[in-house]
């Protein structure tokens, strides 16, 4: 899909409510603070932009955030869990602005995390840097997750299989999936106008998750730690364009 210019204006309004998503539930973030609480961060900023939450009621989902945990890779629940000095703490975010999708997703560390976990985060992190130098016209899609996989594979890490990054438009997940790995093939060619959500999930151990009785929360199968990071981001003329990053 291609998205015309009047459209990645409406994904840039939508990018930025995401991007104060991420600010504000980043500053929340401290030991004591309950997951739900932080989903209360998430849900003012939509409410006072003027936004819609694409998390809230996603095949029942019940908030506006997914808050993972330690080795929680993605869709944690927000609730009760309080924030405990050391933890990491993984939020994926969303919001619609005229029909049109952000989805962005960090790692962050609770007070005083091990050297072990900060690593973890910065390697994620870079790893998503490495994926977004790669979104130029001409590039093959699967450029993408190669980058990924070299970073995380590089520095001891292995990256999740079971979840990927996907096209974002008028639904927050469309076509096509973004692995974070080299799936075999190229995959097809990258053309202005197309908008992804790149999100590489990183363990420090195996890739292998599994599925908690919840129906939502997934964790590392070994119990290691996991990151990610994810931006919203558009082939542009000019290069990639991350949409869901304040202008700073
Ligand atoms: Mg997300
Ligand atoms: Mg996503």
């Amino acid at each position: 899909m291609r998205r015309t210019e009047s459209e990645l204006d409406k994904m840039r309004r939508a990018g930025r409510v995401v991007a104060e998503i991420l600010e504000r539930t980043r500053a929340a973030i401290r030991p004591g603070i309950t997951t739900l609480e932080l989903d209360a961060v998430s849900r003012e900023v939509i409410e006072r932009r003027g936004a819609r939450s694409n998390f809230l009621g996603y095949h029942g989902f019940p908030a506006t955030i997914c808050t993972s945990p330690n080795d929680m890779i993605v869709h944690g629940i927000p609730g009760s869990y309080v924030l405990e000095e050391g933890d990491i703490i993984s939020i994926d975010c969303g919001a619609i602005v005229e029909g049109y999708h952000g989805d962005a997703a960090y790692t962050a560390p609770v007070g005083t995390v091990s050297a072990a976990a900060a690593r973890l985060m910065e390697v994620t992190r870079h790893s998503l840097s490495a994926a977004i130098d790669e979104l130029h016209e001409g590039n093959r899609l699967h450029e993408v997750g190669a980058a990924v996989q070299r970073v995380a594979e590089e520095a001891g890490y292995s990256v999740v299989r079971n979840y990927v990054g996907h096209g974002i438009g008028t639904a927050m997940h469309e076509a096509p999936s973004v692995p974070n790995y080299w799936p075999g093939s190229p995959g097809p060619k990258l053309k202005v106008g197309n908008v992804l959500a790149v999100e590489p999930m990183v363990n420090a151990g195996k890739p292998e998750t599994v599925e908690l009785p919840d129906g939502w929360s997934v964790v590392t199968a070994d119990g290691s730690l996991s990151a990610h990071f994810e931006h919203t981001i558009a082939v542009t003329e000019k290069g990639p364009e991350v949409f869901t990053m304040a202008d700073v």
